[in-house]
């Protein structure tokens, strides 16, 4: 198989996609501007405040930033938001009191929302369950559409507070949801429930025109080094919505009656404003270097989530390796043809919060940040590599040759044997 013409092919085949992908990111970009122009950002307020970080005017800008260019009433991002499950876990406390119902409505949550929720993990280390919100799942339909009707009965208890939205598929065999489904979603919610509707927004974010706070969420979640930080953020997350929703989020991030008012920068508020510059293009890159992955795995033999001519609503490919031997070889590849660390060859392990051991590569500027290019994937059937990122598309398109290299190698050893 000669991958440098597959490659070419590739490209040929995928033109229409990339001018598209290139048009999305010229419009969110003039979506951030027009924020930053309106927000009147200067270069004043990128100076690291202290101490309890009052009045810090780059923070509260950054803040009302976000919030405009989500369509959203309010938001906040924190550097000291420590990741994407910690983000959620402000999330779900925030809104969320004892005797409450926490309802998932697209089936299974992300893995490490399992000891948050008290799914999993021992008793007392203040779960939701230990604080008696009870939870309640309604799974997604074998073809992968939300179950509208499930959604509606069950919403007839009326304990329950949040109906919890996952849009991207983060490790299950599932497709992403589009915005579009989630407003539907949200609509139903709506006319049986006074409930908030919450997204975790992990990977969605700058994929399509507009964000699940445009199509009515009460609150949206995500993770700064992932989409919204542009690969620039070095940690962080955001919460986005309705006054009323990231108000209280506020008050469980910080405490009751402080909220928002205090927290200082550290030094990280420019890192933050030039992600969100960045996040439009930098995404598209990454959507370009998925497209490339899944054409070149499909010709390859491989089932690809999505197919390599759909349009995506969040960053991540996921390939059917089949045996841990394959997905372990693609994973290895992906760090191989990566900027840091590439001379290390990765092996699985037992990562905290994850219930089987897990392959990760990530030759990463910043550590675990996905919207570089990263592969990972839990080592169980039917062995999937999710793979994610890519700062530029030339660099994308080196590890993604890299990983097909390997995996041709370990399909070309089995043959001989
Ligand atoms: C990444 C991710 C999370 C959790 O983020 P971490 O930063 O790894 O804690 C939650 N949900 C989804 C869908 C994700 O992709």
């Amino acid at each position: 198989m000669d991958l440098k013409q597959l490659v070419k092919e590739a490209e040929a085949a995928l033109a229409p996609h990339f001018a598209r992908i290139g048009d999305l990111a010229e419009r969110g970009t003039a979506r951030v501007l027009d924020a930053f122009r309106e927000a009147r950002v200067s270069a004043s307020m990128f100076a690291p405040t202290d101490g309890y970080g009052y009045d810090d005017r780059g923070r509260d800008t950054l803040d009302e930033i976000y919030a405009r260019v989500f369509d959203a009433e309010a938001a906040f991002v924190r550097h000291s938001i420590l990741s994407g499950t910690h983000a959620l876990t402000i999330g779900l406390f925030g809104l969320l009191r004892p005797g409450d119902t926490l309802l998932s409505v697209t089936g299974k949550p992300y893995d490490t929302l399992d000891e948050v929720i008290g799914l999993s993990g021992e008793a007392g280390r203040g779960s939701l369950a230990d604080f008696g919100v009870k939870y309640k799942e309604v799974a997604l339909l074998p073809n992968g559409d939300p179950d509208y009707e499930g959604i509606a009965s069950a919403l007839a208890d009326k304990t329950v507070k949040v109906a919890f939205i996952q849009r991207s598929k983060g490790y299950l065999d599932r497709r992403t949801l589009s915005v579009e489904e989630i407003g539907r979603i949200t609509e139903t919610v709506r006319a049986h429930s006074d409930a908030f509707v919450m997204v975790d927004n992990c990977y969605g974010e700058f994929v399509e025109e507009r964000e699940p706070t445009a199509v009515g969420v009460d609150l949206m979640v995500g993770s700064l080094i992932k989409n919204p930080g542009g690969g620039m953020a070095e940690s962080g997350g955001y919460l986005a919505g309705t006054r009323k929703a990231v108000e209280l989020c506020g008050y469980r991030y910080s405490a009751p009656g402080v909220g928002l008012e205090i927290g200082a920068s550290l030094g990280q508020t420019k890192n933050m404003y030039k992600g969100l510059f960045y996040a439009p293009h930098t995404v598209a890159q990454a959507l370009k270097t998925a497209h490339l992955a899944a054409y070149l795995f499909e010709k390859l033999g491989f089932a690809t989530e999505p197919h390599w001519s759909e349009t995506r609503h969040d960053i991540i490919q996921s390939v059917k390796c089949e045996n841990a031997e394959i997905l372990i070889a693609f994973c290895r590849g992906i760090q191989y043809g990566s900027p840091v660390d590439a001379y290390v060859t990765c092996e699985p392990w037992d990562m905290p919060g994850y219930g089987d051991p897990v392959i990760m590569a990530a030759g990463t500027f910043t550590q675990g940040a996905s919207l570089e290019l990263s592969a990972d994937g839990p080592i169980r059937p039917p062995y999937i590599a999710y793979f994610q990122g890519g700062l530029t598309y030339e660099s994308g398109k080196i590890g993604v040759l890299r990983a097909a290299e390997e995996v041709l190698k370990v399909q070309n050893e089995r043959k001989s044997l």
